[in-house]
């Protein structure tokens, strides 16, 4: 099995660089070729077979193609009711479109996230799933600021992707190492604030620890760095 990549590494607008070298590893140990920087030109179908054309002039044989290449926001019918859209339905804090009779939640919605001064669009089920209570009080009048902390997961083999947060390029990661079970990054803000948290490892190990952070992210703690990198220092008793 191949995989072709146009980014210079796996999985850039969703995990940091660290987490892209442990997730190539494990699939390349797996027997899975990776190439990155690589540019798919077209596929033309080639008695039964599919033969791929790449930007460099090679040309791959396959038997099976998944293309996996981004998803666009389906925004026509909000853009026809004359909304505001940037990067999807463009909402307020309290998910109301730019009539305040109408409002969006999950991947179609880009919304201003006080924890990150700046606004995103997710997709991710947990967004989706949390939006939608949130939207459905507001629509009743409860004006509340959506402001969960951003959680994501996949699972890679036998081992689990968990991130809390947004990944930012610009924050600096603090590893702490589980041993055979995985490892943590924490990265934090100029200002010391805990900004994200990424785990990738065996579900017991890493599935707490996030929730943790998840925890510090929301309250917008700023842990010891030396206490984060630290295995015998529980993150838990960072909380407090
Ligand atoms: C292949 C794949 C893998 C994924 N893996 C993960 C994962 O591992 N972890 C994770 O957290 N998330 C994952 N996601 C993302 C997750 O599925 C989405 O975040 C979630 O489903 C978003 O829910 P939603 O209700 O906002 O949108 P959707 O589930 O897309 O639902 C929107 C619905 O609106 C309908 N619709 C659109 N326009 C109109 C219209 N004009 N009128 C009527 N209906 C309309 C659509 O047909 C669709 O049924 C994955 C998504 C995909 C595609």
């Amino acid at each position: 099995m191949s995989v072709l990549e146009a980014g210079t590494r796996l999985l850039t607008r969703a995990v940091p660089a660290c987490i892209s070298e442990l997730i190539r590893g494990k699939n390349e140990r797996s027997g899975v070729r990776i190439e990155t920087s690589t540019i798919v030109e077209r596929i033309d179908a080639k008695a039964g077979r599919s033969e791929i054309v790449l930007a460099d002039g090679r040309v791959l044989i396959a038997d099976l193609v998944v293309v996996g290449i981004g998803a666009v926001p389906n925004t026509e019918l909000a853009g026809a009711a004359g909304l505001a859209i940037d990067n999807g339905i463009v909402v307020d804090e309290t998910l109301a479109t730019s009539d305040p009779d109408i409002f969006a939640a999950g991947d179609c919605c880009s919304f201003p996230h006080r924890l990150y001064g700046e606004r995103v669009r997710l997709e991710v089920w947990r967004n989706a799933q949390r939006q939608g209570p949130a939207v459905a009080g507001n629509m009743l009048g409860a004006t509340q600021p959506y402001e969960d902390v951003p959680w994501f997961w996949s699972d890679q083999y036998d081992e689990t992707l968990q991130i809390a947060g947004l990944c930012r390029e610009q924050d600096v990661p603090v590893a702490r190492s589980l041993g055979t079970k995985g490892r943590l990054f924490f990265y934090l803000a100029a200002d010391g604030r805990l900004i994200s948290a990424c785990g990738f490892g065996s579900l017991s190990a890493i599935a707490k620890e996030i929730r943790f952070a998840e925890i510090m992210i929301g309250r917008r703690l700023a842990p010891d760095t030396e206490a984060l990198a630290d295995p015998t220092i529980s993150i838990r008793s960072l909380l407090i």
